[in-house]
């Protein structure tokens, strides 16, 4: 018979520990008796006669089966099960009844006994054949549980590994989905917890150990833990490992079971676009907020003491403009990864390398004693950049400007270390670029001072605290007074005037010269046309206005400036543009073209304090300027013997053989009237004739009409 084989199992006399709750002495000998009998099983036998010490014993040792009477002294009835039941859910109960309680026993039954038997009876082949067939249908009864548990956390998800953890035996049930997850087949993978826990990326290994290990003891609700997990191929993937434990009584817990997620997709996308916040999308090196936050640690550090000090360079390529006009974006983009390599390559792991943006450069430099490391280090940048970039077949060159901060100036923030840089760098360009310039405080003072005069600037300018002078122009020949140039003051509302000197290179960088030059121009050519009805002459009297190059560089330059002589009623044969030699040497296409159709529509160019800049002569001649001014530089030593004389005869040579006119700045003695009157120059000015005048004063000497 089948049932017989099956209890043949237990036939091999395994040891059954059964606890008898039976309060009648002669009930209880009786049970005992029958079962020592027993052939089929080895009982151990607990005798207790309350349901109070029964549950004791039971809190404290092993059971296979619990043999109940329903009538103690403790306790009555269905109650007393329910009791017993609670204290050892998965222990299997026999519920002993005389006849007259029988309903009693069913009903237990219904609860979760395994049986009843009635006292009279039971005979020995009876009381073992239930014992045995109890212990079979709870351990049954439990496996159908834990796959229905099992069940339930498959659906839970679908596409997860699942595990399950036998605490007791230490042995691991592994899902087939949670090894081919692993890219294993069934049999690949045993059922040892280290098939788990050795496959744990090495990092991940002990933060896991400390979480499992904290749900185990009871501190967390579940296991929530992501970690790097190794394939078949030797490879990592990401998994969220989630997990409960389950818990006897005591709490103390003997299963946990789980599931493991894949979640490498997830992470990938979170580690780009936290890389993405953190690097410049075009060259791929770190950006501004992640230079800063490495700044911050390595100012920590030597604040703790834990480090040297550091230097951070801080650079801006010189015309890189330049390069993006004439060659286009692209030839810039590939420009800026071309030098992003090659910083990377040349610094030292642990050194951090961060576009800022356009063409802004910074380094963090660690390990740096003094500045003359971080000199070092600039000079190397200047040796890289200057190393020829070929790129879609051009040849690029590019030199930088480089502001360098120590770590030892004693910084609390690093935005302060990168500000001071900056303002360096500010001072390398000033002080004529591709070169460094180191911190020092005198330089935050000046830049503090630079910061309020363009704060001051910029209200004058919206304010129009702005005035002109004018400075007569004097033909040489005759003697008389012919145009003026006009220039422009500041009244500063605390330090009175203010020269051109001291504003006009800040009004430059800020862009302020724009709205600031077309006011000079109307307010000049306005003046102009009143002296000219006033004072009429054949040519009628000139006006020479100084143009920023910033002006050349707008599309709606020659509108703008019609649209004056329009509004002014000056005539553009009496309107002087000045324009320095490096306006014409940027020749920046926009510009070139404006300065052409100013020149078609008959406004006279002008070249501005010749012979300091870069110009050639063969530009004069192909951008056919009308007029260049000598600078006063070389003016001033025409009565000393020596070079200065030679060069003023030979521009007045040339500019007479190009039929260009020429002034003479600067003139403030009666011998170089005499000596540029000699040389045949055509115009002169200088505080000889007058110094710039108000208006008024300007008008009264034209009333006068002098001759010099
Ligand atoms: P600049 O165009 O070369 O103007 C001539 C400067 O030389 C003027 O200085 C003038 O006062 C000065 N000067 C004239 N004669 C003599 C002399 O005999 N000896 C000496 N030592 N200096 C003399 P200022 O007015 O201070 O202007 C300086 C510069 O500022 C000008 O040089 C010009 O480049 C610029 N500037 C002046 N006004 C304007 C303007 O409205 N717009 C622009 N963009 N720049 C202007
Ligand atoms: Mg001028
Ligand atoms: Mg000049």
């Amino acid at each position: 018979m089948a049932a017989d084989e099956s209890r043949a199992e237990f036939q091999r006399q395994e040891l059954v520990r059964v606890l008898l709750v039976e309060d009648c002495p002669d009930h209880a000998a009786l049970i005992t008796a029958k079962l020592k009998k027993a052939t089929r099983l080895r009982a151990e036998i607990t005798h207790v006669d309350r349901v109070s010490s029964g549950l004791e014993r039971i809190a404290d040792s092993d059971f296979d089966v619990v043999l109940l009477d329903f009538s103690l002294p403790d306790s009555f009835g269905i109650d007393t099960f329910r009791r017993v039941h609670e204290a050892a859910p998965r222990l299997p109960i026999i519920v002993l009844t005389s006849l007259d309680d029988n309903q009693l026993a069913v009903q237990a039954v219904r609860e979760g006994a395994q049986d009843y038997l009635i006292k009279r009876e039971a005979d020995t082949r009876l009381l073992v054949r239930s014992i045995l067939y109890a212990i079979e249908r709870q351990t049954a009864e439990d496996a159908l549980r834990d796959s229905e548990e099992r069940y339930a956390l498959a659906v839970r998800g679908a596409n997860d590994g699942l595990w399950d953890w036998d605490l007791g035996a230490d042995v691991v049930f592994y899902s087939p989905r949670w090894k081919s997850m692993l890219g294993f087949e069934v049999e690949d993978v045993g059922d040892s917890p280290r098939e788990w826990i050795d496959r744990i990326h090495p990092d991940d290994r002990p933060p896991f150990r400390r979480h499992l290990d904290a749900h185990l003891a009871g501190a967390s609700e579940q296991l929530e833990f992501e970690h790097r997990m190794r394939n078949a191929a030797g490879e990592y993937l990401w998994v969220l490992a989630r997990g409960v434990a389950v818990r006897d009584e005591s709490g103390k817990p003997y299963r946990m079971a789980g599931s493991q997620t894949d979640i490498t997709a997830r992470k990938r996308a979170e580690h780009q676009l936290q890389h993405d916040a953190l690097h410049d999308g075009l060259t791929g090196l770190a950006n501004r907020v992640l230079f800063i936050d490495r700044l911050a640690f390595a100012l920590a550090d030597v604040q703790r003491r834990a480090a040297p000090h550091f230097s951070v360079l801080f650079f801006d390529l010189d015309r890189f403009k330049n390069v993006n006009d004439s060659l286009g974006h692209a030839v810039g983009d590939k420009l800026l990864l071309g030098i992003s390599r090659r910083l990377e390559h040349f610094l030292r792991p642990g050194d951090t390398v961060a576009r800022l943006g356009g063409d802004e450069f910074a380094i963090l430099i660690h390990r740096v004693e003094d500045a003359s490391g971080a000199i070092h280090v600039a000079d190397r940048i200047q040796d890289i950049l200057s190393m020829n970039f070929s790129i879609g077949g051009h040849d690029v060159m590019v030199t930088a400007s480089i502001g360098i901060a120590h770590s030892s100036t004693g910084y609390t923030n690093p935005e302060e270390i990168l500000r001071d840089a900056d303002i360096a760098m500010y001072r390398a360009k000033a002080e004529g670029k591709a070169r460094y310039e180191i911190f020092d405080r005198d330089m935050h003072q000046s830049a503090v001072a630079l910061l309020k005069l363009e704060t001051e600037l910029r209200r004058s300018v919206h304010r129009g605290d702005f005035l002109m002078n004018y400075q007569p122009i004097v033909s040489l020949d005759r003697g008389r007074i012919v145009g003026f140039e006009g220039l422009v003051r500041w009244q500063h509302p605390e330090r009175g005037i203010v020269t051109p000197a001291n504003f006009i290179s800040i009004a430059e960088e800020t862009g302020l010269i724009v709205p600031l030059g077309w006011w000079v121009l109307r307010e000049s050519c306005q003046q102009t046309r009143l002296w000219q009805e006033q004072f009429p002459s054949e040519p009628p009297l000139w006006i020479s206005v100084n143009m920023s190059g910033k002006l050349f560089l707008k599309s709606d330059m020659v509108d703008h400036l019609l649209g004056i002589l329009e509004e002014t009623g000056l005539e553009p044969r009496s309107l002087r543009l000045e324009v320095t030699e490096n306006v014409v040497m940027d020749h920046a296409d926009l510009a070139i073209r404006n300065l052409m159709e100013l020149r078609a529509l008959g406004i006279q160019l002008s070249i501005d304090d010749f012979g300091t800049g870069y110009s050639s002569l063969s530009y004069l001649q192909r951008f056919h300027y009308d007029e260049l001014k000598i600078d006063r530089s070389f003016v001033s030593q025409l009565s000393s013997p020596g070079e200065s004389r030679a060069i003023v005869e030979t521009i007045l040579n040339l500019a007479n053989s190009l039929g260009i006119g020429v002034v003479a700045e600067g003139i403030e003695t009666a011998d170089q009237v005499d000596r540029l009157r000699q040389m045949k120059c055509p115009h002169g000015q200088g505080y000889w004739f007058s110094r710039p005048l108000a208006p008024p004063a300007a008008e009264e000497l034209i009333a006068s009409a002098p001759t010099w």
